[in-house]
């Protein structure tokens, strides 16, 4: 059975790391899969310009306000292709945010208004602009959720994960001290006279190999990476929590799966003997 342990959890950092025990590489790759491109997040998808005279042509701003990450709210809202109004927009699948700035000064996120509070720049301080005295920008912006698989600015953060590494000191190490030196994350220490594993920072190794390298005799350690467990890193963008991410990566490949097995159960259809 899989198992989950957690190691680091930084709500104001917006990072999450656990131990996914027990499973293979196919499961964390899907799991990390769906986190990244399938769990929905809000966006800026259109952009209709009422005055532009800034420095920027409209394409570069509507590139940059798309990039600013939206707190994203999934109760409320629907990916367009799956509302009630088959993807024509309507309030439950989109929002409307408006800006209407006069120079001079940078025109911040903060800037944009939004029509539902719940969904609102993360950062408020990322800038759009600088505007010369007496220029305008003026604009209303249309946000719908979206995936990562189909543009980065939907993808609601940074999802990765390595093997668990599992370091064997079999036979007396001639030259411990050129394994520490060499070790880039400083994974072994000495003690009692023996090269040892520093437990604290076991995790840390990036299962480089330098060790296994450098080692005399050859062999006196062993790096197996190729053991069960996984160490997953979450990092959110801020839209949604890391538990958000995790939570909906899971729903989404529990109802991938379970429409999988309905479309199985189907019978087959049956052919006319003309097409066989
Ligand atoms: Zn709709």
């Amino acid at each position: 059975m899989i198992k989950i342990e957690l190691l680091e959890k930084d709500k104001k950092q917006k990072k999450l790391s656990f131990v996914l025990k027990n499973t293979n590489a196919a499961f964390a790759n899907t799991l990390r899969r769906s986190a990244i491109g399938e769990v929905p997040i809000m966006a800026i998808e259109d952009i209709e310009f009422r005055n532009n005279s800034s420095a920027l042509y409209d394409e570069i701003i509507a590139h940059r306000i798309g990039l600013i990450p939206l707190t994203t709210d999934l109760k409320s809202y629907n990916l367009p292709d799956k509302c009630k109004c088959n993807g024509k927009g309507c309030a439950q699948c989109q929002l409307k945010l408006t800006l209407k700035v006069r120079g001079q000064g940078t025109v911040y996120a903060s800037e944009l208004k939004s029509t539902d509070p719940k969904v609102k720049p993360v950062y408020p301080k990322t800038p759009i602009t600088k505007l010369l005295k007496g220029q305008k920008l003026e604009l209303e912006a249309t946000a719908i959720l979206g995936r990562g698989k189909d543009h980065a600015k939907w993808c609601p953060g940074l999802v990765y994960y390595k093997n668990m590494p599992v370091i064997n000191i079999n036979k007396q190490c001639k030259n411990p001290e050129l394994v520490i030196e060499q070790c880039p994350q400083n994974v072994f220490e000495i003690k009692n006279n023996n090269l040892v594993v520093n437990k604290d920072n076991l995790l840390k190794c990036h299962l480089c190999n330098a060790c296994v390298d450098i080692c005399e005799p050859k062999g006196a350690i062993i790096l197996d990476n190729t053991n069960k467990d996984f160490i997953f890193y979450v990092e959110s963008w801020g839209q949604l929590s890391c538990k958000e991410i995790i939570d909906e990566a899971l729903k989404i490949i529990k109802d991938t799966s379970n429409e999988f097995i309905k479309e199985i159960k189907k019978k087959p259809v049956k052919k006319k003997a003309s097409e066989k």
